[in-house]
């Protein structure tokens, strides 16, 4: 089937998109708000070039939807947004610029509606400049990189604590063996982390002397990318790319927990059961990895208290604990008892 704006937008359910061509640099700019019923839609701005304009629409749409389940999975209140700034191709930094300008000029007048920060393509200093000129975006704090990174990493590693409790009734890493697949700024410090806690670490990525000069520092195993898939481990944690549980990778996989940051783990839906299905449990993806968000929520809601951060963070645990508990209470996947609880809390702001 051939996508256009219109079957696009017609085909989805959320609240509403902006759409606006940006002349001098041919760039189409798709702001989307998916739901906004907890608060301002807030979410990350994508630039990236697309084969076709209606492919950077598609993906603001699914993405704003995904920002959706993860302000409600963490409960903070935000709507679910993202926006995408589809360029034609490279952009000399002049017209990047410029780009980025007019888009900020877009924030102005969504009156801030929709508050963003960075994501695939943007940087914080990106970040600082549209924030700088609308008030709507968060780059830079009093010098300091606003990273994402070892927030989500933080995320991951209490997802991970309350992962284990559930298949092996304890926190313990001692003893337990992670595979990380990608260390890049989320993989590398949960790599720290779990080092720290004593877990027996496997690391994979493409570039093989930084995961080299990881490895030798925290005494952990590389493994080939390709060699990944036949390696007995406890947990496995999906870092680097999405849709890597797939009806080809689910059936060989050989651990009994997947805990990871990666975006959209699952090629569908259905991957979800199928790893339920095998006894493998998933920690949800946009409950395990939304340190990050919610990093970005505590400073758009104008808080700087680290210790507050951190706490918020922390909660991830709690919350997969829940998760888990109704999962195994209705003998459904935890994908599914995380869906049910993310719209139960949007249904109740109503
Ligand atoms: P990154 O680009 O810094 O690091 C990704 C790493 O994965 C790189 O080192 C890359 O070489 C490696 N990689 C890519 N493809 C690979 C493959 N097939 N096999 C092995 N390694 C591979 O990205 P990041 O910020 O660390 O994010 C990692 C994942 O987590 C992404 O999917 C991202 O969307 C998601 N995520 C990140 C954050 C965040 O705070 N940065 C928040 C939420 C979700």
């Amino acid at each position: 089937m051939t996508e256009s704006f219109e079957s696009t937008i017609r085909a989805w359910h959320g609240e509403s998109v902006v759409v606006s061509f940006d002349e001098p640099t041919g760039s189409w700019i798709f702001i989307a708000l998916h739901d906004t019923r907890l608060g301002p839609a807030s979410g990350g701005t994508r630039l990236k070039s697309y084969p076709r304009p209606v492919d950077g629409l598609i993906d603001a749409l699914r993405l704003a939807e995904g920002m959706t389940y993860k302000w409600a999975g963490v409960q903070m209140p935000f709507g679910g947004g993202k926006a995408v700034l589809a360029i034609p191709g490279p952009l000399e930094a002049h017209a990047r610029a410029g780009l980025l300008d007019r888009y900020a000029a877009r924030l102005i007048s969504l009156r801030g509606a929709f508050q963003t920060g960075v994501d695939l393509g943007t940087t914080p200093e990106d970040m600082d400049r549209i924030g700088a000129l609308s008030g709507h975006a968060v780059g830079i704090i009093k010098g300091h990189r606003a990273d994402p990174g070892p927030y989500t990493a933080l995320g991951v590693f209490v997802g991970m604590r309350a992962s284990l409790v559930e298949r092996f009734g304890s926190d313990d890493f001692q003893g337990r063996s992670v595979l990380i697949q990608g260390v890049g700024d989320v993989g590398r410090p949960l790599a720290e982390m779990l080092a720290e806690a004593g877990a027996e670490l496997f690391l994979t990525d493409l570039e093989p002397s930084a995961v080299q000069a990881l490895a030798d520092r925290l005494g952990a195993t590389v493994v080939d990318v390709d060699d990944m898939w036949n390696l007995e481990v406890d947990i496995y944690s999906p870092c680097a790319i999405g849709a890597t549980l797939n009806p080809d990778t689910v059936p060989r996989l050989r651990c009994k927990i997947v805990a990871g940051s990666a975006n959209n783990q699952l090629l569908s839906p259905a991957d979800a059961e199928a790893l339920h299905a095998r006894r493998i449990l998933y920690a949800p993806d946009y409950v395990i990895n939304a340190g990050g968000a919610i990093a970005f929520g505590h400073i758009h809601l104008g808080e700087r208290d680290t210790d507050r951060l951190h706490e918020r963070v922390r909660a991830i645990e709690g919350s997969l604990r829940a998760i888990y508990e109704e999962a195994g209470a209705s003998n459904e996947s935890p994908m599914l008892a995380a869906n049910g609880r993310a719209r139960r809390f949007l249904e109740a702001s109503d």
